[in-house]
């Protein structure tokens, strides 16, 4: 074979390699129309390379954003240097169907991208190369890692009876709100509750029962409570809410509707019904509360008041008044 026959061989082996490698592969010039076109980018988007040729990029694919490809291609051509596009940033430059087995979930493929500047004999950038690579299987796989670890994330600041807050994450959230107090004292006040003889409901009807009672007050905890309140089960049948922006007053006027509602309220399991009631405290943050501790002391001895005075009560922090 003769050398000039061996080169014409190597040539076009390496277009043929070109043309079958699994990474999308585009030259366009300076005008931005399309010069090469490979087999990915032919598989993904239905066009053959002869219907692409000569034809202006943003025309074929509306979905590339025609002012930042072509600042990111002049740099290229300018700088002489090498451009990346991450699918983190930009999930995708050529909208193609995703088609993976593994990764049929995809909605489309994602993409990274790399702009290569393409050096003519007499150095200048004349043209540049676009290669694709399609990174979908990497990103649904971060994708559901990082949604897996969100979801452990509530998880473990979740009661899984009730759904609340457990009281590790509770107690965390009263802690960043008496420091928020501190900075700019607005009002924010703290409800304890804890459900009457409740061992009676347990020891009359079995733990199931306690248990829906349990719910059932959280359920009613729930609907009460507005969006920026934190609600948590601090202990087996208590809880705990913050109401920030909230006066004592209005922390008053809120627990008792709780607590009438509770009181009037029936819960049916398997044909039992059951009544119960609740005894709540209310404490709101002032100069002499100079912990979230000392704060549930307080709002906790409101509580123990309630029960000392006949239960089925609200009862202030004795050092407060409506
Ligand atoms: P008081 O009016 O003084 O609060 O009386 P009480 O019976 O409610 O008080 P106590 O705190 O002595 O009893 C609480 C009971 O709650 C004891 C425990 O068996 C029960 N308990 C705690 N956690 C759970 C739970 O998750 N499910 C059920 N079913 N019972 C629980
Ligand atoms: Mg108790
Ligand atoms: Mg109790």
């Amino acid at each position: 074979m003769t050398l000039e026959k061996s080169q014409l061989n190597e040539l076009h082996w390496l277009m043929e390699m070109l043309h079958n490698i699994d990474v999308g592969l585009v030259v366009l010039d300076k005008e931005f129309t399309i010069q090469i076109f490979n087999g990915f980018m032919e598989n993904h988007s239905g066009l053959l390379p002869r219907e692409v040729k000569g034809q202006l990029i943003f025309e074929l694919f509306e979905e590339i954003p025609q002012d930042w490809f072509t600042r990111k291609a002049e740099s290229v051509f300018l700088l002489k240097n090498k451009a990346f596009t991450i699918w983190e940033q930009r999930p995708y430059l050529f909208k193609f169907d995703s088609y993976r087995p593994v990764t049929g979930s995809a909605e489309f493929m994602y993409q990274n991208t790399t702009f290569i500047p393409l050096l003519s004999s007499t150095g200048e950038v004349s043209h540049l190369c676009l290669l694709v690579y399609d990174v979908t299987d990497n990103a649904v796989h971060k994708q559901s890692l990082k949604k897996a670890n969100e979801e452990l994330a509530i998880l473990s600041q979740t009661d899984g009876l009730t759904k609340l807050f457990n009281r590790t994450h509770w107690e965390q959230c009263l802690l960043a709100e008496h420091k928020r107090w501190s900075r700019s004292q607005h009002s924010s006040s703290l409800v304890i509750i804890d459900i009457d003889h409740f061992k009676n409901v347990n020891d009359s009807y079995g733990h199931i029962v306690g248990d829906e009672v349990i719910r059932h007050l959280s359920g009613l905890i729930r609907h009460h409570v507005r969006e920026t309140d934190v609600c948590g089960r601090y202990g087996g049948e208590e809880f705990a809410i913050l109401l920030s922006d909230t006066p004592l007053k209005n922390a008053y006027i809120f627990a008792e509707r709780l607590r009438k509602e509770v009181a009037e309220a029936t819960v049916t399991y398997n044909d039992i019904d059951i009544t119960y009631t609740i005894s709540v405290g209310v404490a709101e943050v002032d100069e002499s509360i100079t912990s979230h501790e000392a704060w549930i002391e307080c709002a906790d001895g409101a509580m123990y008041r309630s029960k000392e005075t006949g239960r089925n009560k609200t009862s202030l922090h004795p050092k407060q008044t409506r």
